[in-house]
């Protein structure tokens, strides 16, 4: 681990003024993906700002039909939400199939979405359901948030603060996990959102996709064996030690079709 300046403000606005116009600062919330990177030495930032002592960042609360999570809520604290059971019983269910208990109680909604790794779960729920991620300066639609590979919208001084979650119809979230990880070798989020059904793929692709054919399918209603005719071209999935592309094409049908018959 290289050295840097620790800061521990108890205050966004503090936070904010930290992270302000300096590009070798990092932000730190959960640790989960951070701590290793700067134990490997794969990253050398000259200041950590740690969000765990600023309040206005961590809950959650209903807002008419949006369900709003703070940046720093633990998966944990997401997965045990009498609200999120309420208004979004498979976003609660993602949470719970996180990682394990200690990755899900220190894990954050927001660094996981900020860290965007391709077989992360929650990018499929903000993509399908049309969240909107809150940050320091701006509002994003997440289909504008996930840019790429461990890559986002977001500039580097820009601190994610909420997340706003519309209410879906019937929804459900199946992945494939990796048996170690619980990552999603291939995750699936099919969601009846404004009337329409909508499914958002992870894992499968070097960041979260919605896929179209399957939506155009589904117009007709929620039955897995609408997808029965389609095939998922494995070319420029992702492809590892953990399954080719053409594993993974085969899974995002399995997934979809599991997805829509848990529905409810
Ligand atoms: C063993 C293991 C198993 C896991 N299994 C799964 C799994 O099954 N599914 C899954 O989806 N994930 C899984 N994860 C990922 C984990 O759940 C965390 O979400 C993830 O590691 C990052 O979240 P964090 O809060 O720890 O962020 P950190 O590690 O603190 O930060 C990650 C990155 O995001 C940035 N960042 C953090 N918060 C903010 C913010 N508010 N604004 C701007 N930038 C920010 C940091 O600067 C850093 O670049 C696993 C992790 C581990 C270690």
């Amino acid at each position: 681990m290289y050295a840097f300046e620790y800061h521990r403000p108890t205050t966004l606005a503090e936070a904010a003024r930290l992270a302000s116009g300096n590009e070798d600062a990092k932000i730190l919330a959960g640790g989960q993906t951070l701590i290793p990177t700067l134990k490997q030495r794969l990253a050398q930032p000259s200041d950590v700002v740690d969000l765990g002592a600023v309040a206005e960042l961590r809950g959650i609360c209903e807002d008419g039909d949006t369900l709003v999570i703070g940046a720093t809520t633990p998966h944990a604290e997401v997965a045990a939400s009498a609200v999120v059971q309420r208004l979004i019983p498979a976003l609660a269910k993602l949470a719970e199939g996180i990682g394990d208990a200690q990755v899900r109680n220190r894990g954050t909604l927001g660094g996981s979405i900020c860290n965007n790794d391709p077989s992360a779960d929650y990018p499929a729920a903000l993509v399908v359901l049309g969240a909107t991620v809150h940050t320091t300066t701006r509002k994003i639609a997440a289909e504008d948030f996930f840019t790429g590979m461990f890559e986002t919208a977001l500039e580097p001084d820009e601190i994610v603060t909420a997340v706003a979650f519309p209410k879906p119809g019937k929804a459900a979230y199946v992945k494939f996990p990796n048996p170690a990880s619980r990552y999603a070798t291939v995750g699936v989020f099919v969601a009846e959102v404004g009337g329409q059904v909508r499914v958002a793929v992870t894992g499968a692709a070097p960041s979260v996709y919605r896929w179209t054919e399957a939506e155009q399918a589904l117009a007709g209603g929620l039955d897995p064996a609408a997808l029965d005719g389609l095939t998922v071209d494995p070319d420029g999935l992702n492809a590892d030690i953990h399954a080719s592309g053409e594993y993974r094409a085969s899974l995002v049908k399995v997934m979809a079709k599991r997805a829509v018959a848990a529905c409810v």
